[in-house]
């Protein structure tokens, strides 16, 4: 008997530890005794066996160099962003991949970084580079950044002022990296379909 589950996995995803599990095709046993993925695909356990294996796919869903993607913020790092991808190249994505951004954003001044990012926001990027199997995006371009972001305070809707975001419920004023056209009707629509 074997079960697979449809989320895709990626390199060095934890599947089992070597207790529980021997590893098959497409994984390695990890320094820290965990039986962890060496490729995209799906986790596939035989518990008659006590095997864990990774099956392969094409992985027609994995954005490529290129692509513009929009998702939200699933984790927010210090210099970092965790983007769960919701569309590539405006296309619905169920693939389930998030990618990562940097947000040191550059300008070569040495100022502290402002917190321009928040858990939840709605951001479009580029994708820059697959390396290591990781969808690396660029937010930093004027059309890339916060599509849409709801009040942190309140969760009210928000409109844009300059280069934050006010809250038309609260007030609550909070800077942002920005699209140079946050707020848009259809992203707001995007973002009620997608909670
Ligand atoms: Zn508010």
């Amino acid at each position: 008997m074997s079960k697979t589950d449809d989320q895709p996995i990626l390199p060095g995803e934890q599947l089992a530890s070597i207790e529980e599990f021997e590893g098959g095709k497409n994984t390695y046993i990890a320094a820290d005794g965990m039986v962890r993925s060496a490729a995209v695909g799906n986790k596939v356990y035989d518990f008659k066996r006590r095997t864990v294996k990774i099956e392969q796919k094409n992985s027609p869903m994995l954005p490529k160099v290129g692509d513009i993607v929009v998702g939200f913020i699933d984790m927010l790092f210090s210099s970092m962003i965790s983007v769960k991808i919701l569309y590539i190249n405006n296309k619905k994505s169920t693939s389930g991949y998030s990618a990562i951004a940097s947000i040191r954003l550059g300008g070569g001044r040495d100022r502290r970084d402002r917190p321009v990012f928040r858990a939840g926001d709605i951001v479009r990027g580029r994708v820059v580079s697959l390396l290591n199997s990781t969808v690396h995006l660029t937010v930093a371009e004027k059309e890339f950044g916060v599509l849409y972001a709801l009040c942190f305070q309140c969760g009210g809707d928000t409109v844009r002022i300059n280069d934050s975001i006010k809250c038309i419920e609260c007030g609550a004023y909070e800077p942002r990296k920005l699209t140079n056209d946050y707020g848009k009707e259809t992203i707001r629509l995007i973002h009620r379909s997608g909670k």
